[in-house]
Parts: structure tokens; C-alpha cells; sequence
């Protein structure tokens, strides 16, 4: 059936970049096979889900949205992949996104924009358009996505679905092509929040494969998910954080956000302003520490190893096919964060700009840590704005970086956080999300407090 809709709709709203039917027919009839002989499967087997195309999948193209991966099939399966495999669920195949995942739009891909099954002259938000666009034009059930600086939450809010940035470490980075590695954290995306909480006790948990994989179980959040559910906070201590209002955000969006604040209290939460002074410095912070991570990372695209090759390697020196394939394969914005980072990383530059931006991390990381001695979680808005039109921002970085205000200074700190719909806007009818945020390991909190508002 899922198969049949992509069929449909996915001409229209283009979040696959390849759809594997012979491989999730195989998984479905595998699934019933061993139900047949009386084998015991998970909670999640038989269930269709869709992959950003940032995990590596054995025999499957693996694109990250470039052209330089393009035609390449990696020799082995991402973490991520091996776990859904291993839980039966049923790879439908890979989701569209912003090339090499920097983008908040999906615009960035090599491959063509996705669309938002809301209005489809508008972005389904980035980078992981494509995994939230395929659960609200209900292509697949689940999703998979990853985030950096808010890319599984803020599809998820423009799209009205769930997204979960696990805590960082909390999921195997195992085969997922890498962008800032400090940053870069695989999540579970759904239209529930149950649902969330399910694929994350599947792909969740110590991979030694991973050297940042944290060594502890994964937090119990399909229980603080069940728990959730009966709708009572008595107890719970909320944040809302101050910083995120004012200049930039539409009052449809902030309107939104009291009402999901009152709707908190009345379950029984307390809650109180916190303010994180550091916050107003997240942005900033993060477009030098991400670009400086991805120069680096993203010099293995050589033309050697990976992906295409332009040039004729027997008239042209090593350097010069290098030169010619960076040239084609990398898209704007790919070559924009590079020659940032590797200005920001240069003798003479670095104290100034990477150290600089360092030390707004730390901060950043003790504003959280205040704050969660006060507070069990902290709320704000996910984005600033709602789904804005294709080709509206594309033209202006700065506009587009805006979108990340919110999300991204739980990436900075490592620590959890989700967005769950939060309804649609009274200015424009389009779907606002709201962002729970919760200590490092502690993502149960988020799921009881998602689970409850829901
Ligand atoms: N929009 C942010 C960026 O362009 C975040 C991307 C992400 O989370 N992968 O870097």
C-alpha cells in the first residue's frame, strides 16, 4: 500500500530519490515468513520506513543529495540500517535533502527541491525534507533522519510530524556519511509520539563501531511515552526560554507557542521563564564550528575514493582531477562551508573565529546545565516561522540560517531534543511545532511531556 502511494504522489511531492521495491517486498515477505514459523519479532517488523540518504545502505544508493556520490553503492550497511533490518521493519528506500545535509530547506539538493505536502509551492524544511515530507503525504508510516543543527525537528514542524534529535552519542553514527561529526546525531521521525519512541528503543543504544557512542542504555522512552499519554504533568517543571521570541518570528508562530504553554499548565506542569543569555550567540557559533568540521571531513571527496571522477586521469595531474571533480560534484552551499571552515581553521584566523566560537559552546552548554537545575525541560518555538515558499530564501544564506534559531543550541550542548505538532498557524493555516528540550540521557522526559501534549 505504501508502495502504491509513493506511486501517486511522490511525482508531485519528489521525497525519494530512490525507492528499493524488490528489497522492501523481500523484507515484507521475510517478516511474514517468520511470523509464519512461529518466530518471535519485535513491535516494529513488518513496518514500512523511509531513510535519509545520508545512511549508508548496503547495495542501495547513497547519494547525501550530491553529485559526487552519484551512481556510488556503498559495500556496507550504516548502524542505523543494520538495526531496522535486524528489527524486521521494511526499507522503502532513500529520502531526498539538502546536499551533504546543510541546508533548512531541501532546495540544496543536486537532485531538485521536495515539496511540502501541505502547499506544495512551499519547502518541506531541511535538511531531511524528504523523511518529513514522506510521513505527512503518508509515503511511510516512519522515518528516519538526522540532525546537526535542527534538521530532523524543523521538517518535523514545518510538516506537522514528530522529530527526535536524540541525545548526541545516544545513536550510532556508524555509516552516516559525515558532515560535523561533533554535531551530526541520527533520529527517529513519526506521527506520533509513540510511534518516535518505538524506532528509537530500535535504532538506539552502544555501538563500538561509533567512538563517541555513549556506553548506557538507551533512556526508557517508549515507557515516559506510555506514561505520558494519560495526560497528567502533575509535578513536571517546565522552561519556557526567554531568548527565543521577539524580531523574526511570526506572531502566528508565537501565538502558537502561549497557547501550547497553557495547554502544559492545565495538564499540571509548573512553569516558569528561564533565561540562557548565550543562546543569542548559538547561530553564529555554529556556522563556523559546522563549516570547520565539514572542510575538514569533506576533503576524503577526492575523486580517488569515492564517487565520480571528472577529467582524463592520464593527460591531468592528481591535483587537477581533484580540482575538476570538487568543482562539479559539490553544489553552493557545499563549497560556501567549506571555504568558510577552512578559512575559520587558517593560522591567524583560528583563535579568532573556531576558538572564539569554542567558547560560546562551553557557554552555551553551563546556560543548559543552570537551567536543568531548575527545570525538567525546556520549551520554545521549533522555528521561527512556518513553511516558507520555494525560492524565497534561496539567493540569501543569512535568511536561510535564521531558520536553525531555535534548534540549534541543543546540538552545541549534545543534549536531547524533539518537536511535536503543535497545530497550525492562525495567520497562514500552516503547521507550527513545538521543541522539548531535556538533559543529555534524560530524552524520556521529552517523550512524557511530547506524549502528554499531543
Ligand atoms: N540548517 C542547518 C545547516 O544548514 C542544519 C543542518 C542539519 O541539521 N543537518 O547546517
Amino acid at each position: 500500500a505504501h508502495l502504491d502511494r509513493i506511486g501517486e504522489v511522490d511525482g508531485a511531492v519528489h521525497a525519494f530519490l530512490h525507492v528499493d521495491t524488490e528489497g522492501a517486498l523481500a523484507a515484507a515477505r521475510k517478516v511474514d515468513d517468520d511470523i509464519a514459523a512461529g518466530a518471535h519479532v519485535g513491535p516494529l517488523a513488518g513496518v514500512p520506513i523511509a531513510l535519509k540518504d545520508v545512511l549508508t545502505t548496503e547495495g542501495v544508493p547513497t547519494t547525501v543529495g550530491s553529485k559526487m556520490l552519484e551512481g556510488w553503492l556503498p559495500p556496507y550497511d550504516a548502524t542505523v540500517t543494520r538495526r531496522l533490518k535486524e528489527a524486521g521493519l521494511v526499507i522503502l528506500g532513500k529520502t531526498n535533502m539538502d546536499e551533504f545535509a546543510m541546508g533548512s530547506s531541501t532546495e540544496n539538493s543536486a537532485y531538485g527541491p521536495t515539496r511540502n505536502p501541505w502547499d506544495l509551492d512551499r519547502i518541506p524544511g531541511g535538511s531531511g525534507g524528504g523523511s518529513a515530507a514522506a510521513l505527512a503525504a503518508f509515503e511511510a508510516p516512519l522515518s528516519i533522519g538526522t540532525d546537526t543543527g535542527g534538521s530532523i525537528r524543523q521538517p518535523g514542524a514545518v510538516t506537522g510530524t514528530v522529530g527526535v534529535k536524540p541525545t548526541y552519542g545516544g545513536v550510532s553514527r556508524y555509516g552516516l556519511v559525515a558532515f560535523s561529526s561533533s554535531l551530526d546525531q541520527a533520529g527517529p521521525c513519526a506521527r506520533t509520539v509513540l510511534d518516535a519512541a518505538l524506532l528509537h528503543e530500535v535504532i538506539g543504544g552502544y555501538d563500538p563501531m561509533d567512538s563517541t557512542s555513549i556506553d548506557a542504555p538507551v533512556p526508557p522512552v517508549v515507557a515516559a511515552a506510555r506514561e505520558g499519554a494519560n495526560g497528567d504533568l502533575s509535578g513536571v517543571r517546565v522552561g519556557v526560554v526567554t531568548q527565543f521570541s521577539g524580531d523574526g518570528y511570526q506572531p502566528g508562530v508565537l501565538r502558537s507557542f502561549e497557547a501550547a504553554v497553557a495547554q502544559l499548565k492545565q495538564l499540571g506542569a509548573e512553569v516558569v521563564e528561564v533565561s540562557c543569555p548565550s543562546f543569542d550567540y548559538a547561530l553564529p557559533a555554529y556556522y563556523l564550528i559546522a563549516p570547520s568540521e565539514a572542510s575538514s571531513n569533506l576533503a576524503r571527496f577526492d575523486a580517488m575514493r569515492y564517487g565520480i571522477r571528472v577529467g582524463d586521469d592520464s593527460t591531468r595531474s592528481a591535483e587537477e582531477v581533484m580540482a575538476l571533480t570538487r568543482e562539479a560534484g559539490f553544489g553552493p552551499e557545499v563549497k560556501r562551508r567549506i571555504m568558510i571552515g577552512t578559512y575559520a581553521l587558517s593560522s591567524g584566523y583560528y583563535d579568532a573565529y573556531y576558538g572564539s566560537a569554542q567558547k560560546v559552546r562551553t557557554l552555551i552548554s553551563r546556560d543548559f546545565e543552570a537551567a536543568f537545575a531548575t527545570v525538567d525541560v525546556l520549551v520554545s518555538p521549533t522555528t521561527p516561522t512556518t513553511a516558507f515558499p520555494i525560492g524565497e530564501r534561496t539567493g540569501d544564506p543569512m535568511a536561510m540560517y535564521q531558520a536553525d534559531l531555535c534548534t540549534i543550541p541543543a546540538n552545541l550542548a549534545g543534549n536531547a531534543a524533539m518537536s511535536v505538532p503543535s497545530g497550525l498557524s492562525d495567520e497562514d493555516g500552516l503547521p507550527v511545532g513545538l521543541q522539548i528540550m531535556a538533559p543529555a540521557l534524560q530524552d524520556h522526559r521529552m517523550y512524557r511531556v511530547a506524549a502528554a501534549y499531543e
